[in-house]
């Protein structure tokens, strides 16, 4: 088996086998959900709702005119108690929909209305956009604006890498889903006018690799890729450039190199908007860390507080341990429990003392090199982020700031601790506005 790679990057720690083994389960309904009107890398949308309006599961509570943007649904039935500021996994607060249970039906029904067989491509772009579709591997890039045919792309590359430490919900929807995400690279190459899908798996997860191959096997428009194990072969100009040999010019778009990169939750869910009109109310999420009694991959609702998560998975104090939406890479650490998982959450991950970086702790530059070396996009962090930190905008832009993919090798690998991702996550929409005022 010929495994692929890029160069570069660095090998972590995996500490997957706390749920790789874990069958994906269904958690229990929290009673209150938190669904924030911006999930996406874009616009945030307007509420359709107001305190005291009864929703019903998937109704559409929030929308917006901006193309780059994606509606929001209620994940559950009940009333909408109020719109107000609460925390979000991304840092500070935001406008939010907070809705409280009630008797109405909390299943969505899961009843046929398309055949994938004789897709109409028109619908198909309509569903994956009314569905609030976004990317569900960290990056939230509303899934509507790839879906247009495009004549350079002849290559749809499905994202199946999973290369954080401790996450495992894309290896456990691989194995439990190969069908339908067989199924959903159909719809989605037939929608951008690809000639090929190809699954860039890494070679940890064996049994993915068996299960897709198995059914893909007489296929000759669809093909596996065996990646090595490595951080960050998830990011999509590494996958591409490992799993296709096309170099990624910096700032270029993947469809200029004729490929569409596409997260295999994403892939799922796109299917399933179409055939079932089923909007994006629910994910799979892993949830692990050394002290967490009842890890594993659960399937939940979107907007469910991270406190609900933990106490179904028996831990209800998190102590002196750190929460983490997301991966420990390129996740986020949160203020409190009371912050909800959205579209694009990975996982809920708790990390003891000995596993995280104490932001406070951190020191000036030592000026050691490292992360210069392992940074997989050629950049200077330690010099970035030290504009950043100052608010030297213009100076961190004309250093490429932007082109950093924040995979947080350089904070992992630095021996004074510094939060370089941190300060880069905070620089760039400051220098997206200043951009976007130049234009
Ligand atoms: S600067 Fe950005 S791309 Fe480079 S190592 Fe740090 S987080 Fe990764
Ligand atoms: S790894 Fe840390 S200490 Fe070393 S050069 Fe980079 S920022 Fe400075």
């Amino acid at each position: 088996m010929e495994v692929k790679t890029f160069k570069g990057g660095a090998h972590v720690p995996h500490y997957k086998s706390y749920t790789e083994n874990k069958p994906i389960t269904r958690l229990s309904l929290p009673q209150e959900v938190i669904i924030p009107l911006l999930q996406c890398l874009g616009e945030p949308c307007e509420p359709l709702v107001k305190a005291g309006d009864k929703v019903k599961i998937g109704q559409k509570i929030g929308d917006s005119k901006e193309f780059f943007s994606a509606p929001v649904h209620a994940s559950i039935s009940g009333i909408v108690k109020a719109i107000e500021k609460r925390t979000v996994p991304s840092g500070g607060e935001d406008d939010c929909i907070v809705i409280l249970a009630d008797d109405g039906p909390q299943e969505f029904e899961m009843k046929q209305v398309r055949d994938p067989e004789n897709v109409d491509l028109e619908i198909y772009r309509k569903c994956v956009r009314e569905g609030g579709l976004v990317g569900m591997g960290g990056a939230a890039l509303p899934t509507h604006i790839q879906t247009k045919h495009d004549d350079g792309v002849n290559t749809l590359l499905l994202n199946g890498a999973e290369c954080e430490p401790f996450l495992t919900c894309d290896h456990r929807l691989m194995l439990e889903k190969t069908e339908a995400l067989v199924k959903g690279a159909e719809l989605k190459m037939k929608s951008i006018g690809a000639q090929r899908t190809l699954f860039g798996v890494e070679v940890n997860k064996p049994d993915a690799i068996k299960a897709i191959n198995e059914l893909i096997k007489d296929r000759e428009d669809m093909e596996v890729v065996p990646l090595a194990v490595k951080y960050p072969q998830g990011f999509k100009s590494h996958l591409i450039k490992a799993a296709t040999g096309r170099d990624v010019p910096r700032g270029a778009r993947s469809a200029q190199l004729g490929c569409i990169v596409r997260n295999v939750g994403t892939t799922v869910a796109a299917l399933e908007a179409y055939v079932y009109d089923k909007p994006m109310i629910e994910r799979i999420v892993t949830v692990s860390g050394p002290k967490v009694a009842r890890p594993g991959n659960y399937l939940v609702r979107i907007g469910t507080p991270a406190s609900h998560i933990l106490k179904e998975c028996g831990m209800e104090e998190i102590e002196n341990h750190k929460l983490v939406l997301g991966g420990p890479m390129t996740g986020l650490a949160q203020p409190h429990l009371e912050v909800p998982i959205v579209k694009c959450t990975t996982g809920v991950i708790i990390l003891p003392p000995e596993m995280t970086r104490e932001w406070m702790d951190y020191t000036d530059c030592v000026r050691c090199g490292k992360c210069v070396d392992h940074c997989p996009m050629m950049l200077y962090p330690n010099q970035i982020s030290i504009w950043a930190e100052k608010d030297m905008y213009d100076e961190a832009e004309k250093g490429d700031l932007m082109d950093c993919i924040e995979c947080g090798i350089c904070s992992y690998i630095c021996p004074a601790a510094r939060p370089i991702v941190h300060w880069v996550q905070r620089a760039k929409p400051e220098i997206k506005k200043r951009q976007r005022s130049r234009k």
